[in-house]
């Protein structure tokens, strides 16, 4: 049987960020680490990190020492300031993406404009991008909530990071019918757009498609819904001892393994991994690739660097000082 991994597998960017920065503060080993609720939806790692004692908590009052990790959702900046009053030591680990929602939620609510967020209200971001809203914001999910949001003069829409495109979609176009003057935002992140597209396009590849990631994820169980909206049968696993009923695998064309936010060694250890390894060997992308880059461009640093760059030109013969020649490819004019 043939097994594709996904491109897109692995942890996202805020993630990954998220953990390299917890890691490195447990790694310093100057006390206890609390994050503000669970760093990641996922147990495994979670365990991991309460092996280096990192812990989560919900609540602030009863710490008093110690360093606390905002989670990559982030948190409403009235939680910020209470953790600011006490003595512990703020880690920041907002993704990126979330805080850039944050700032739009604050910058257009200060200048009168009511904010409709497209999500789970009940999500830990949710709560976090409600706090910045200087109006009352409204958060819905579905298309059929639209009609019961009350009127205003002044509005604009943003998402949570990690909505379905298609439901977006949806939902913008019928407040647009509602609210022509709405101001429209596209929130999703890219890592999430690029995941759903991914799962997407396995449709008519392959025969079934393996999700891994945590149970409570919303993330992974909005991938599964991709997966089965475009058709596909879909196993929703989190790790490798919930495949125990290999039998359902067996099918004979290739199955898609999308790992959503799970380490890479959890991807390599399941079932769908195994049979792949144990599949005919054949030439890795990885090996095409050199063997592409070498075809051109030869071997050696400048070969390394003219393929990173994309560069097509044949190499030209440069003088050097010393009058020798010698085969370069030429850089291209990014500074002119
Ligand atoms: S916004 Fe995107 S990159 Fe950031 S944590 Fe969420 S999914 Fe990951």
């Amino acid at each position: 049987m043939k097994v594709k991994i996904a491109k897109t597998a692995g942890f996202c960017m805020g993630v990954r960020r998220a953990m390299e920065m917890v890691l490195a503060e447990a790694n310093k080993g100057e006390g206890p680490i609390f994050t503000f609720g669970p760093l990641i939806h996922n147990n495994q790692v979670l365990d991991l990190l309460a092996t280096k004692g990192v812990s989560p908590v919900e609540d602030i009052q009863e710490l008093h020492d110690g360093r606390i990790v905002i989670r990559a959702h982030g948190i409403p900046p009235q939680k910020r300031q209470a953790i600011k009053r006490t003595r512990l030591k703020i880690v920041d680990a907002t993704c990126p993406k979330v805080a850039r929602v944050q700032a739009l939620i604050r910058y257009h609510s200060k200048k009168g404009y009511t904010a409709i967020i497209v999500g789970d209200k009940d999500h830990a971001e949710i709560r976090g991008l409600i706090g910045y809203s200087k109006t009352p914001a409204h958060v819905i999910q579905r298309v059929e909530q639209v009609a019961a949001l009350p009127q205003h003069e002044k509005l604009f829409v943003v998402a949570q990071t990690t909505q379905n495109q298609k439901n977006y979609r949806i939902v913008v176009k019928a407040l647009k019918e509602r609210f022509p003057e709405i101001l429209v935002f596209d929130t999703i992140c890219d890592a999430t757009h690029q995941r759903q597209q991914e799962v997407k396009s396995f449709s008519g590849q392959v025969d079934a498609v393996v999700i891994v990631g945590g149970y409570h994820s919303g993330n992974t169980q909005r991938l599964c819904e991709v997966s089965k909206d475009a058709g596909m049968p879909t196993f929703h696993v989190e790790t490798e001892k919930d495949q125990d009923d290999d039998s359902r695998y067996n099918m004979p064309g290739p199955q898609a393994l999308i790992a959503h936010r799970r380490p890479p060694n959890a991807t390599r250890r399941s079932p769908a991994h195994r049979r792949r390894r144990e599949s005919p060997p054949g030439p890795s992308s990885r090996r095409l690739k050199d063997a592409e880059r070498e075809e051109k461009y030869g071997k050696g640093r400048w070969a390394r660097w003219a393929y990173r760059h994309r560069f097509r030109a044949p190499p030209r013969p440069v003088e050097c000082r010393l009058g020798r020649e010698r085969q370069r490819p030429r850089r291209p004019d990014t500074h002119r």
